[in-house]
């Protein structure tokens, strides 16, 4: 994981995502069980203001076509609940690395279902991890993984949706563990005309931990978000996962858990929180959702949200407090400008 020398990036253009508020946003993926805006209630329920969502089945390759009165009824719910951001999570069964051409055509084709109906939601971005390798040469699926997200991509010219490459565990053969993989992946993406404003990067906490990238203490994660910029550029990322480990740092086995109470610890999320290079870029938890009893509650992302709040209060007292109780029903930007 050695940095290389950072390429010429094209001028941020989806600044839209960042702020210059000095609390960070905060959210949490939140299910779409019963319809979309339940994902905007239990958003609300849980005092998230930003959000991540499966807009279909993930464990399943076909899909029913989006209903445009459900669409419609979500993108009301998230302007009236105030979201400062939604993104959408990929198929897991999605490979646009796969050697095998029937998976990687399929894989193509659903990033593009993907992307249609993030667009269709008012949702700008679709988090996507770039697949695994499988007996292929790393750099050949680096390669493939590229040109597939390339061409979902560039079938989709007409839209404003655009994908953000996932930081990964580097579970298996799975890509994107190095920040390196996926700068190269950048690259050669932002390489064809028009698609490099609609490409960024989401980088989860859980994942570059057991990846083997420190996140403490400060001069760790310094060197940590260095090699980040050297290698895909922080201007790239848009999103970022928040989630501690259940695993050991290095151990590339992506198990995620409650803030604080995992491998990554309270320390290294209190300063990354608060690390001045990550100023605005929304925080989404993929945390655990179930109790003690294994029942799914809104307790487990309201203790979460609480534990990042107070460590971003720790150091970002002035001013950011007051703001943070304000009600989230103030009116805002929408976000179909991106
Ligand atoms: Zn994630
Ligand atoms: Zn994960």
């Amino acid at each position: 994981m050695t940095a290389k020398q950072p390429a010429q990036r094209p001028a941020k253009r989806r600044s839209a995502a960042r702020t210059t508020r000095p609390h960070p946003v905060l959210g949490a993926h939140q299910s779409i069980a019963g319809g979309f805006t339940k994902a905007v209630e239990r958003a609300v329920e849980t005092g998230c203001e930003c959000l991540q969502v499966f807009t279909r089945n993930i464990n399943r390759w076909d899909v029913a076509p989006l209903d445009p009165a459900d669409a419609v009824a979500f993108r009301m719910a998230v302007l009236d609940a105030g979201l400062r951001l939604v993104i959408a999570h990929d198929s897991y069964l999605i490979n646009p690395a796969a050697a095998d051409e029937t998976l990687r055509r399929k894989s193509i084709a659903g990033l593009v279902t993907e992307l249609e109906r993030a667009e269709a939601l008012g949702i700008p971005w679709v988090v996507a991890h770039p697949g695994a390798a499988g007996d292929q040469p790393i750099d050949v699926a680096v390669a493939r993984a590229a040109d597939g997200i390339a061409a979902a991509l560039a079938a989709t010219k007409a839209l404003a949706a655009g994908i953000l490459i996932e930081t990964t565990a580097g579970q298996g053969s799975c890509l994107g563990a190095a920040f390196a993989e996926i700068g190269t992946m950048l690259e050669r993406i932002d390489a064809v005309p028009g698609l490099a404003s609609r490409v960024g990067v989401c980088l989860d906490t859980c994942h570059v931990f057991a990846a083997g990238y420190a996140l403490a203490p400060q001069t760790a994660l310094d060197a940590t978000l260095r090699e980040f910029d050297a290698c895909i550029g922080l201007d790239r990322l848009v999103a970022i996962h928040a989630n501690d480990s259940k695993k050991d740092r290095g151990s590339r086995v992506d198990r995620h858990e409650a803030i604080g109470k995992g491998k990554i610890g309270r320390e290294a999320f209190r300063l990354f929180v608060n690390h001045p290079r990550l100023r605005g870029i929304p925080l989404i938890l993929e945390t655990p959702k179930e109790n003690a009893q294994g029942m799914m509650t809104p307790a487990q992302d309201r203790a979460n949200l609480a534990a990042l709040r107070r460590m971003a209060g720790a150091t970002a007292r002035a001013g950011s407090t007051a703001r943070a109780g304000r009600s989230p029903r103030r009116p805002r930007r929408p976000r179909s400008d991106v």
